[in-house]
């Protein structure tokens, strides 16, 4: 099993429900946020072309962010998602160094936080709050072990990328576009 996400920037329109379920089910203190929402305009006018795209850890393969953790608070559990243990964290910053994607942030009670696929209800057979709030059905969640998953049919049948490629992370985030 590896857990991994496609995000659909045809589909996307920017509501940020993603967003908001996320601190909801999370506890994301006000002003943090474990996903955001980022709007990239590409071309020259007038032939623009606007990508809307809802974005978190990628839940990389190839972790910086855990080799650098000094204590091993960071660290990647079943399924390949990568994981924080609270307790363990020093909040010495260097995992948010570390990560290409800044996809982490300083919880104000001292620690680093960030996306965890929603690991506590997707190990029950449960899909993450982003997901399932989604109007439009950009964003999916599956095994890419699983040929017959739903991700795994849409990286066959669609065109994707994953964010900066160049960091040989190996994100488990995909961007169909
Ligand atoms: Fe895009 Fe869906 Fe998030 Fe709305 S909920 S911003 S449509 S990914
Ligand atoms: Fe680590 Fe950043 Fe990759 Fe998430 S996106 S696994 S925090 S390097």
């Amino acid at each position: 099993m590896r857990y991994a996400m496609t995000m659909d920037t045809k589909k996307c329109v920017g509501c940020s429900d993603c967003v908001v379920a996320c601190q909801t089910e999370n506890n994301v203190p006000l002003g943090y946020c474990r996903d955001w929402i980022v709007e990239h305009t590409a071309g020259t006018y007038p032939h623009l072309d606007l990508e809307i795209r809802s974005e978190r850890c990628n839940q990389c393969d190839n972790t910086p962010c855990v080799r650098t953790c000094p204590t091993g608070a960071s660290h990647v559990i079943e399924g390949g998602i990568v994981k924080v243990t609270p307790e363990e964290c020093i909040g010495c910053g260097a995992c948010i160094q570390a990560c290409p994607y800044d996809a982490r942030y300083f919880h104000p009670d001292g620690y680093v936080d960030k996306c965890t696929f929603c690991d506590h209800r997707v190990h029950k057979g449960q899909t993450t709050a982003c997901v399932a709030v989604c109007p439009t059905k950009s964003l999916t969640l599956g095994d890419l072990d699983d040929p017959n998953s739903e991700v795994s049919i849409l990286l066959r049948d669609r065109k994707w990328k994953v964010l900066a490629p160049e960091a040989g992370t190996k994100p488990h985030v995909f961007f169909l576009i």
